[in-house]
C-alpha cells in the first residue's frame, strides 16, 4: 500500500478504514525497518593469477612480515633503556622507534608522522587512485589472507558457491569448522602480535605461554582476534563499502588524470558473445564472459564505470588479460588508465599521463615541507628539558631579617640514553642564596646528576635580601639548566613573589 492510499483513507474519516490503514502502515513500517540494509549477497572471488595478483601476494608477504616481526627486532640503547626497536612503553610514557625516543611532551612528532601519512595517502591517491586500498590496507591484506584460506579448504569460486547452497553434511561441517579454526588462529596471532608492540616481546611471550601475563594483555588479544576474525573473515568487502570513510573522501582527492582501474569502453564496446572464427570488425573486444566480475573481491563489474566499491586492486585486469590472450586480442582491455585518456582516445588524440598537476604538486610540496621540518627538529632535538613550578602555599616566606624566600619544584629531564650532569643556575635577580635541598653546597651552578632516560625532581629555595626586593609585588627570574658536554641549554622563566604590598 502506498502512503497516498493511507492518507486518502484517513482523510475520508472512515473508522474501519482508519484501523486498516494504521495496521497497514505499521506493517509497511516494520517491513521497511527489516529491510533497512540490503541483504548481503556472499561474494566468492575466483582465484586469479597474473601480474597484479603477484604484486598483491608480495605486498601481503611484506606487510604481514613487518607487522608480525617488528616487535622482535632489537635495538641497543644502553643498559638503562629497553632494547626493543619499536616499543610503546606506557609505564614510562615513552615511544621508542629505533634511534628515536619520543617523550610525552614531544607528541608533536607523532602529529607530524600522522600528517605525513595522510598527505602521502592524498598524493598516492591523486596519482594512482586507491592503491593503498588495493594493496596495503590491513583490511585488504587480512581479507585476502582469509579468502586464500577459504579457497584452499573449500575450493575455488564455483565449489564455494555450491558448498554454500549444499545441505549440512559431515563433509560441509568439517570444511567449515576447519576454515573458521584457521581463521581464528590467524586472528589470535594478529591480536597476539599487537600486544608485543607495547611490552617487551620475549618477556610477554613467556608470560602468555605460562599464563602469567596481565589480564589486560589477554583482553586485548581477545578483542583484536575478534575484530580481525569478523572484519577479515565475515564482513570482508562490507567494511570497505559501508564502514570505511576513505572511499568517500578519496573521491575528492582524485581527478580525471588519476590512474585508476578502467574498462576501455572505446575498445570493448559494443560487447557480446564471440564464436571462434567470427570476424572482429564492427564489434568491441569484450566478449561478455564476466571473468572480470568473477575475479573481483568487491563483486562489482568494472565495465559499469568508476565505482565507490572499487579498491583498484587490478585483479580484473589479470582476469581480462587471460581472456584476451585466449581469444587472440591485445591485452589491457581493462587497465590502469585515466578518464582523460579515454576521452582523448575517443577524440583521436594521443594519450598521456600527467603526473605533474597543481594538486599533485601541492601534495608533494606539503610532503617535502613537513618532512624537512620534522628532520630538522629531529636533528636539532634537545635532549635535556626542565619544568619549574613555584610553591603557592605559602606564596613566600619572610625571614627574621626581612629577606624573602620562594620555594620551587624543579624537574630535570634527561632525554638521552646516557647519565649526565646538569648545571642548574638562577638569574635575573640579585639573590642572597639559592639552595638545592639535599646538596651540601649552595654554590651556583648546582651540579645535579640525572640518570639516563630519567626525570630528577629537586626542591630549590631562592632567598633575596630585603634591600634587593625592589618595589614590585613580584619579580621575574630565570632558571637555566646546562649540559656542558653536548652544549645544550634550557631556560625557564619564573616569578619571584617579593611580598611587597602594592
Ligand atoms: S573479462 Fe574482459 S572480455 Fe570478459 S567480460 Fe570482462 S572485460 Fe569483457
Ligand atoms: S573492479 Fe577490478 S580493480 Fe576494482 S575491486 Fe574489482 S577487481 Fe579490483
Amino acid at each position: 500500500m502506498t502512503a497516498h492510499t493511507v492518507i486518502d483513507r484517513l482523510g475520508g474519516g472512515q473508522q474501519a478504514a482508519e484501523g486498516v490503514a494504521r495496521s497497514d502502515a505499521q506493517a509497511t513500517n516494520s517491513a521497511a525497518n527489516r529491510k533497512l540494509y540490503k541483504p548481503r549477497v556472499p561474494i566468492h572471488p575466483r582465484e586469479q593469477d597474473g601480474v597484479y595478483r603477484k604484486i598483491k601476494w608480495a605486498m601481503m608477504a611484506v606487510t604481514l612480515s613487518i607487522y608480525y616481526l617488528i616487535p622482535w627486532v632489537r635495538w641497543d640503547r644502553g643498559p638503562d633503556a629497553p632494547d626493543q626497536a619499536v616499543l610503546v612503553d606506557f609505564a614510562h610514557q615513552r615511544f621508542y622507534f629505533f634511534f628515536i625516543e619520543i617523550w610525552p611532551q614531544e607528541v608533536y612528532y607523532i602529529t607530524g608522522l600522522l600528517i605525513l601519512a595522510a598527505v602521502s595517502l592524498f598524493l598516492v591517491n591523486a596519482l594512482f587512485g586507491r592503491l593503498w586500498c588495493g594493496y596495503s590496507c590491513p583490511q585488504t591484506v587480512w581479507t585476502d589472507l582469509f579468502i586464500w584460506v577459504e579457497t584452499k579448504i573449500e575450493g575455488d569460486r564455483n565449489a564455494r558457491i555450491k558448498l554454500d547452497a549444499a545441505p549440512w553434511t559431515a563433509n560441509k561441517i568439517v570444511k567449515r569448522v576447519s576454515k573458521h579454526a584457521i581463521w581464528l588462529m590467524f586472528a589470535v596471532a594478529t591480536g597476539g602480535a599487537w600486544v608485543f608492540y607495547y611490552n617487551d616481546a620475549p618477556t610477554l611471550l613467556h608470560q602468555l605461554l605460562t599464563g602469567t601475563a596481565s589480564i589486560g594483555n589477554y583482553a586485548f588479544i581477545g578483542i583484536l582476534a575478534f575484530t580481525t576474525y569478523s572484519l577479515g573473515g565475515l564482513m570482508r568487502e562490507q567494511v570497505c563499502t559501508y564502514m570505511c570513510p576513505w572511499p568517500r573522501i578519496q573521491a575528492a582527492m582524485s581527478d580525471k588524470e588519476s590512474l585508476t582501474v578502467t574498462y576501455r569502453s572505446d575498445r570493448g564496446e559494443p560487447r557480446g558473445a564471440h564464436k571462434k572464427g567470427d570476424p572482429w570488425e564492427d564489434r568491441g573486444s569484450c566478449i561478455d564472459c564476466n571473468q572480470c566480475v568473477a575475479a573481483c573481491p568487491m563483486g562489482i563489474d568494472i565495465r559499469d564505470g568508476a565505482q565507490l566499491e572499487c579498491i583498484n586492486c587490478g585483479l580484473c585486469i589479470d582476469a581480462c588479460d587471460d581472456v584476451m590472450k585466449k581469444i587472440g586480442q591485445p591485452a589491457r582491455l581493462i587497465a590502469y588508465d585515466t578518464d582523460a585518456n579515454i576521452q582523448r582516445r575517443l577524440k583521436g588524440e594521443k594519450t598521456r599521463f600527467r603526473f605533474l598537476r597543481p594538486r599533485t604538486m601541492f601534495y608533494a610540496a606539503v610532503l617535502v615541507i613537513v618532512s624537512a621540518v620534522m628532520l630538522f627538529t629531529l636533528a636539532t632535538r634537545r635532549t635535556i628539558d626542565m619544568d619549574v613550578l613555584r610553591d603557592r602555599n605559602p606564596n613566600y616566606v619572610t625571614l627574621a631579617d626581612g629577606a624573602v624566600r620562594n620555594g620551587y619544584t624543579v624537574k630535570l629531564l634527561n632525554l638521552s640514553s646516557s647519565a649526565r650532569d646538569f648545571h642548574l643556575a638562577v638569574s635575573g635577580l640579585k639573590t642572597r642564596e639559592v639552595k638545592v635541598i639535599g646538596l651540601e653546597t649552595d654554590i651556583m651552578p648546582a651540579i645535579l646528576h640525572v640518570p639516563a632516560d630519567k626525570v630528577r625532581t629537586v626542591r630549590v629555595l631562592v632567598t633575596v635580601a630585603k634591600a634587593d626586593l625592589g618595589t614590585a609585588g613580584s619579580r621575574d627570574i630565570t632558571f637555566t639548566v646546562t649540559e656542558p658536554v653536548h652544549g645544550q641549554v634550557r631556560a625557564v622563566g619564573q616569578v619571584f613573589a617579593t611580598g611587597v604590598a602594592q
